[in-house]
């Protein structure tokens, strides 16, 4: 089988590479305005429950009373541009492998910006353990999920059909739909922000699992009942 993965909150813990990138706020408000790091983490933590994502730097800065679009724009840039300290958690290591070692082909199809998501890769080194990592923006905006531009190409690559095709991912608004459509199954893992978010039939996957590990199972389901 053809067998693509979602990356963030699906083969790892997206709130991880959030955190990182706290980090690296924080260190830069230390270096350039005397803030101390562990502060300004403690105020974007605090912020994130609070507001959820979006309003972390904003409520940074009022907080400081520094706030400035300039000033706030340039956090976005550090956090947009810090290497990430990403580890890929075990479990998806060796799902990954798993599957390798039983001929399945592997790949990623992943959202968001480019540089952003390649730095995300290279921490996480997923790119050792698949076939080819697509991100979908550089192949054009529109190619985001849940279009199936990268799933086709991915097919084409592979030349396979359909039928062969199975997403793992753990976005129902925009990870299935597109897939199903096309013809391909899907696997949803039950982890992350939208874990308790339940859509309509055609948003939703065919099997749903609570960890990444019931993968392999879940795929084997899928084959065995064609
Ligand atoms: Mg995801």
């Amino acid at each position: 089988m053809i067998v693509a993965f979602d990356l963030d909150d699906t083969l790892y813990r997206e709130l991880d590479y959030v955190e990182s990138g706290f980090a690296a706020v924080a260190g830069w408000l230390e270096e350039h305005r005397g803030l101390p790091a562990t502060q300004s983490v403690e105020i974007m933590a605090t912020s994130l429950i609070r507001s959820g994502r979006g309003q972390q730097f904003d409520d940074l800065l009022k907080a400081y009373d520094l706030f400035t679009v300039r000033l706030r724009d340039q956090l976005i840039r550090v956090y947009r541009d810090h290497e990430p300290r990403l580890r890929l958690p075990d479990a998806s290591r060796a799902v990954l492998v798993q599957l390798a070692r039983a001929g399945h082909r592997l790949f990623v199809v992943t959202d968001g910006h480019s540089r952003v998501q390649a730095r995300k890769i290279n921490a996480l080194g997923v790119a050792d353990l698949v076939e080819h990592c697509y991100i979908t923006w550089r192949h054009g905006r529109d190619a985001q999920k849940p279009s199936t531009r990268c799933f086709e190409l991915m097919l084409r690559r592979t030349r396979s059909t359909p039928d062969d095709l199975v997403y793992v991912g753990d976005n129902p608004m925009k990870d299935f739909i597109g897939v199903r459509a096309l013809g391909g199954s899907t696997i949803r893992v039950l982890t992350g922000s939208h874990s308790h978010l339940r859509l309509d039939a055609a948003h939703e996957a065919d099997v749903a699992v609570g960890s990444i590990t019931e993968v392999p199972s879940a795929l084997d389901g899928l084959v065995a009942n064609g």
